[in-house]
C-alpha cells in the first residue's frame, strides 16, 4: 500500500472507539458487537464502497442504531388471535409484570421459610390445578411438543402408540406429530382410516405391545363429510380394561368449554370424559407463555416427573412465572379478543376511521393535487380467526377498516410496525387484537402509511 493509497486514511479502530458518540452508544452494547460494527465499516472502506472520510459517520450511525434485541414489537391488525408468526399469545399485563419480576433471582425452587430446596414451579402448578380442578396433578414443560415427547417416551418407548389415521397432524413449518412420536422410539400403530375410525378399530389393534392410546385433536384442520371417530368415554373404557393410559393431545389449552368455539375440546371436559392425561400448549387459547401442560392422573404425572427426559424439557422460570400470572390475573388478551362483541368492534372501527379521516384532512398532503380522499376509507365486515391456536375454520364475525393495498407495506415497515391483513386487493385493519392503549400509535402509523403511499 503506497502512501497515496486512500486506504491509509481509514480511521483506526481505537480512534473510532474513542469518538464520544460511539463510546456513549457502546455502553449499551457488548464489546464484541461494537468491534464487529467497526470492523465491518472499515472493511467497506477498504473495499472502496465507502470513502475514508465517511467512516466515522457510518460507525456512529451503525452503533447508535444497533439494538441488543432485534425482535420488534408488532401491532397485530390481522384479526388472527393466535398468530404463529407473531409469537402466538400476547401476554397479559399481569404476566408481563411477573416476567420482569422473575428476571432476577427468584425462589422458583426454594422454600424461603426453611431455606430448603422446594418443588420447582409449585405455584404455577397450583394455579393450573386451581384453574382445572378435575385434574389430580399437573406438570409443566417447555412446550406442547415436549409434553407429547415426554408422555410417549415414558409410556410407549419400544412399544406402540395407538393413533387414528385421521389424526396425523402436521403442526406447521413441516413438523409432523407422527415424526415427533417416532423419534422417541415408540412405534405408531395406525388404526381406522382417514375419515372414519371406530372404537373397535382400537380394540382390534390392542395387544401386549400397546403402550398408550393417543387421541390428537386436529387443531388446524377439519375433516367433514362421511366421518366417524371414537369418543373419549369409549376409548376410556377400552384403555381402562387393559390398564394402558389414554392420552388426549388437545393442542389449544382451553381450560373449560367456551361457547365462542363450540367444537374446540377443553381440558376439563376431556378429563371428565375419561382421558387419563391431557396435553396442551400454554401459548394458544390459554393465552399464556410458551409451555407444555400435562394434566391428569397423579400416578401418571408422577411417572412423567421422575423420567430423566423431564429434566431436558423443563419449563424455565420466566414461563412458570408468566403462566401462574396468566391463570391468576384478570382476563388475558386472547380471551378478550375471542369474546369481542361484533357490534362493539364495529363502533370502535367506525370511530377509528373517523379519527383517521380527521387526521388526514388536517395534515398537508405532500403531493400536488387534491389531498387524501378520506371517503375511500371504508369499514367492512371482516371475520377474525383464532389462528394456529385451535378453532380451525371457525369465523369470528367482526369488522375491519379497508385501506388501499399499497398501505400494507408502509405499515409493516413503519415505526411502530403494523401487520394488517392483505386480502382481495385491499389492506384491512382489524382492531380485534389491538389493545385500546395501542390504538393511538396505530392511528399515527395508518396516517403515516397513507401519506407515504400518497393514498387514498
Ligand atoms: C400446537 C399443537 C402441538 C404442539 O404444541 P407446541 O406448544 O407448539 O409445541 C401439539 N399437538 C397439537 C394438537 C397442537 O395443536
Amino acid at each position: 500500500m503506497d502512501e497515496h493509497d486512500p486506504r491509509r486514511r481509514i480511521p483506526r479502530t481505537d480512534a473510532l472507539l474513542r469518538l464520544p458518540r460511539v463510546a456513549a452508544a457502546a455502553q449499551a452494547l457488548s464489546d464484541g458487537v461494537v468491534r464487529t460494527i467497526v470492523r465491518g465499516v472499515q472493511e467497506r472502506a477498504r473495499a472502496g464502497e465507502l470513502a475514508p472520510e465517511d467512516v466515522e459517520a457510518a460507525v456512529i450511525t451503525a452503533v447508535e442504531g444497533r439494538r441488543t434485541s432485534s425482535l420488534r414489537p408488532v401491532i397485530n391488525a390481522t384479526g388472527v388471535i393466535i398468530h404463529t408468526n407473531l409469537g402466538r399469545a400476547p401476554l397479559s399485563p399481569a404476566a408481563r409484570t411477573a416476567l420482569a419480576d422473575a428476571a432476577g433471582y427468584v425462589d422458583v425452587e426454594l422454600d424461603m421459610g426453611s431455606g430448603q430446596r422446594s418443588r420447582r414451579g409449585a405455584a404455577a402448578r397450583a394455579a393450573l390445578l386451581a384453574a382445572c380442578p378435575t385434574a389430580e396433578d399437573a406438570l409443566i414443560v417447555n412446550n406442547g411438543a415436549a409434553a407429547l415427547v415426554l408422555a410417549t417416551t415414558a409410556f410407549a418407548a419400544g412399544r406402540e402408540v395407538l393413533i387414528s389415521r385421521g389424526e396425523f397432524v402436521e403442526i406447521g413449518a413441516g413438523f409432523r406429530l407422527s415424526d415427533l412420536i417416532e423419534s422417541t422410539g415408540a412405534r405408531l400403530r395406525e388404526v381406522g382410516t382417514t375419515n372414519r375410525t371406530r372404537c373397535e378399530d382400537y380394540a382390534a389393534a390392542m395387544g401386549e405391545a400397546t403402550g398408550c392410546i393417543l387421541k390428537v385433536h386436529p387443531s388446524n384442520f377439519r375433516v367433514s363429510g362421511f366421518t366417524a371417530e371414537a369418543t373419549l368415554p369409549e376409548l376410556a373404557r377400552l384403555a381402562g380394561a387393559r390398564a394402558v393410559p389414554l392420552i388426549a393431545d388437545l393442542g389449544s389449552g382451553l381450560l373449560s368449554a367456551d361457547p365462542a368455539l363450540p367444537a374446540e375440546p377443553d381440558l376439563d371436559s376431556a378429563l371428565r370424559s375419561g382421558a387419563d392425561l391431557v396435553i396442551a400448549s400454554g401459548d394458544k387459547l390459554l393465552g399464556g407463555p410458551q409451555a407444555g401442560l400435562l394434566l391428569g392422573r397423579a400416578d401418571l404425572i408422577a411417572r412423567l416427573s421422575r423420567h430423566p427426559l423431564a429434566r431436558a424439557v423443563r419449563a424455565d422460570k420466566l414461563a412458570l412465572a408468566a403462566l401462574e400470572a396468566t391463570l391468576s390475573g384478570p382476563e388475558a388478551p386472547v380471551a378478550r379478543a375471542l369474546h369481542t362483541d361484533p357490534e362493539a368492534l364495529r363502533a370502535r372501527t367506525e370511530a377509528f376511521a373517523e379519527d383517521l379521516r380527521a387526521r388526514l384532512a388536517a395534515q398537508p398532503h405532500p403531493r400536488q393535487g387534491p389531498g387524501p380522499d378520506s371517503a375511500a376509507l371504508a369499514v367492512v365486515p371482516h371475520n377474525g380467526r383464532t389462528g394456529g391456536g385451535g378453532g380451525a375454520e371457525v369465523p369470528l364475525p367482526g369488522w375491519a377498516l379497508r385501506l388501499p393495498e399499497a398501505a400494507a407495506r408502509a405499515l409493516r415497515t413503519g415505526e411502530p410496525a403494523v401487520l394488517p391483513r392483505v386480502h382481495d386487493g385491499a389492506c384491512l385493519i382489524d382492531l380485534r387484537c389491538v389493545p385500546d392503549e395501542t390504538q393511538p400509535a396505530l392511528l399515527a402509523a395508518a396516517a403515516a402509511a397513507l401519506t407515504a403511499t400518497g393514498e387514498p
